[in-house]
């Protein structure tokens, strides 16, 4: 029997497709459900966009509980729907995921994952204790989720799963009356075959690579916007049209405030153009928003957004470059102290280039280099710096204790954009996440989960309330996922 042969006599009870932040999960909680399990991987590697993540929400985790945190899954629950306006939302599959996530702290706890919930984690202005980050392995390590994605893929092979990596789901296949009985994929040779399964969980991500659906979805998306993940193509969105799945005719764009240059390469510049103590002016030289909103993603990105060019300007004098480089920044999600004593040589090195930065005694200069009026510059810091001696910002109210003047040569101006890093939808699905097709009846053995599904994020995608929801949503949904199917796929309703 060739390998290919082999191959297309795979029979199983679950294949899930995709082995990310959704993926994984849902192979293991299926597994974790008796079910024989398949994974399908496009990539040669799994972990899709899970491995660059740092922290996820939960409410009602064992460690807030052992911290004395009390942020209850009610209370979030109400808050989150009411921060929504109810818009796009499905509020029973809202429930399902916040009711789910303490629990999943638990769950990943107990695969020896280790957690904590620290003042580094806020990143909006009163935000709830409810980022859990994973603690690093190792102090160089980049991003937190890695390991916990690598130990899930081991835990999946361990539990007998066949992991099909550089395979790519082309097709879901259905019965006459609808309900699913595997899928066709092709591996890495092209060559298109069978998998026949009772289930098939469809966990392919976001369309970030997609352009012309990111056009289509987001009208004011703009190819300059910055970024850094794997891009997937949205191929969900597709295959579940074909098999007869409602999409919503909205999605969610995540984005995030005032990331400048490479997001990596020059990573200080970011935190450097969210510092609250600092002056921000848009294209024309002129204030638009008071300056902490560059800690609230919603605000502070929506800001940004509506400004000629979509992109702005932090501007600092050397006396707070170098309270920076003393005491840090206030952007708590940044503190390391090492790259506050390295900040105004950074600075200055990349304001050599004057393509992100550019450092003047004189803010004539900086105007010419931002495209804007030297006059109306001027009169704005005037004006900021007035405002900065009486203690009131008479224009956007800014929070007093960040109202710093700029007064000691040398300026500095930061240009910063946006950010986007996850779509969100639109396949509708239940809050048992079964894939929905447009009469809202489920489509029998058809799951999916993770940032494809819709109804668990708004317009905005709700930072204050549920902060880490891309994965910490993908993971929740692939075990509610996992789970679900596992019963199907074992029950005799299925047979
Ligand atoms: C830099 C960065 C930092 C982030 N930080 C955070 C954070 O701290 N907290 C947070 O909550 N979120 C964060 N996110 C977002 C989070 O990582 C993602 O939203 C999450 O991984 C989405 O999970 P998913 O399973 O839906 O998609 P993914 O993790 O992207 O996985 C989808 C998988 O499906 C595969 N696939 C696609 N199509 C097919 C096909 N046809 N056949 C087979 N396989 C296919 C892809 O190759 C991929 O492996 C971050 C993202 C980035 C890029």
């Amino acid at each position: 029997m060739s390998e290919k042969q082999k191959l297309n006599s795979i029979e199983t009870d679950v294949v899930v497709i995709g082995s990310g932040g959704a993926g994984l999960p849902a192979a293991t909680a299926a597994l974790e459900g008796g079910a024989r399990v398949v994974i399908v991987e496009k990539r040669g590697v799994t972990g899709g966009n899970a491995p660059f993540a740092n922290g996820i929400f939960a409410c009602e985790s064992p460690l807030q509980r052992k911290l004395m945190v009390d942020v209850s899954k009610d209370e979030v629950y109400k808050k989150a729907v009411e921060w929504y306006h109810y818009d796009w939302i499905n509020p029973r599959l809202l429930r399902a995921y916040i009711n789910k996530t303490g629990d999943t702290i638990q769950w990943l706890m107990n695969k020896g994952v280790e957690f904590e919930i620290g003042p580094d984690a806020a990143m909006s202005p009163n935000q709830l204790p409810t980022w859990h980050i994973a603690k690093k392995d190792d102090p160089n390590q980049m991003s937190r989720f890695a390991p916990v994605m690598r130990k899930l893929h081991k835990e999946c092979e361990e539990k007998g799963a066949q992991i099909l990596l550089k395979t790519e789901c082309k097709k879901i296949l259905q019965e006459e009356d609808g309900r699913v009985y595997g899928v066709m994929v092709a591996g890495e040779d092209g060559v298109e075959y069978k998998i026949k399964a009772t289930c098939v969980i469809m966990a392919t991500g976001g369309f970030m690579g997609r352009k012309d659906l990111l056009k289509k979805y987001f009208p004011f998306y703009e190819e300059d916007f910055f970024g850094f993940y794997v891009p997937n193509m949205g191929d969900g969105l597709s295959l579940a049209e074909e098999a007869g799945a409602a999409l919503e005719d909205h999605a969610t764009l995540v984005r995030e405030t005032c990331h400048s240059s490479d997001a990596m390469k020059e990573h200080f510049l970011t935190a450097a153009a969210r510092e609250p103590n600092t002056m921000w002016v848009n294209k024309l030289g002129r204030r638009f928003v008071e300056e902490t909103s560059g800690r609230n993603l919603q605000i502070g990105t929506n800001a940004v957004l509506s400004q000629p060019g979509k992109k702005c300007f932090t501007l600092y004098d050397d006396a707070l470059v170098q309270e920076i480089v003393d005491y840090g920044y206030l952007v708590p999600r940044y503190p390391n102290k090492d790259e506050n004593k390295e900040f105004k040589t950074n600075l200055q090195e990349v304001a050599t280039r004057k393509e992100w930065v550019i450092q003047s005694d004189n803010w004539d200069e900086i105007a010419e280099w931002i495209g804007c009026d030297a006059e109306t510059l001027k009169a704005s810091v005037e004006e900021y710096n007035a405002f900065c001696a009486q203690g009131y910002d008479e224009t956007f109210v800014k929070d007093r204790r960040y109202l710093r003047p700029l007064l000691k040569p040398p300026f500095y101006a930061i240009k910063f954009g946006v950010m986007v890093v996850e779509t969100c939808g639109p396949v509708r699905v239940s809050e048992k996440l079964e894939v929905l097709n447009k009469e809202y009846q489920p489509i029998p053995g058809y799951y999916s989960a993770g940032v494809i599904a819709s109804g668990w994020q708004g317009h905005d995608c709700n930072g204050e309330h549920l902060f880490g929801s891309e994965l910490g949503f993908s993971i929740n949904s692939g075990r509610i996922a996992g789970e679900n199917a596992a019963k199907y796929a074992l029950s005799k309703e299925a047979k």
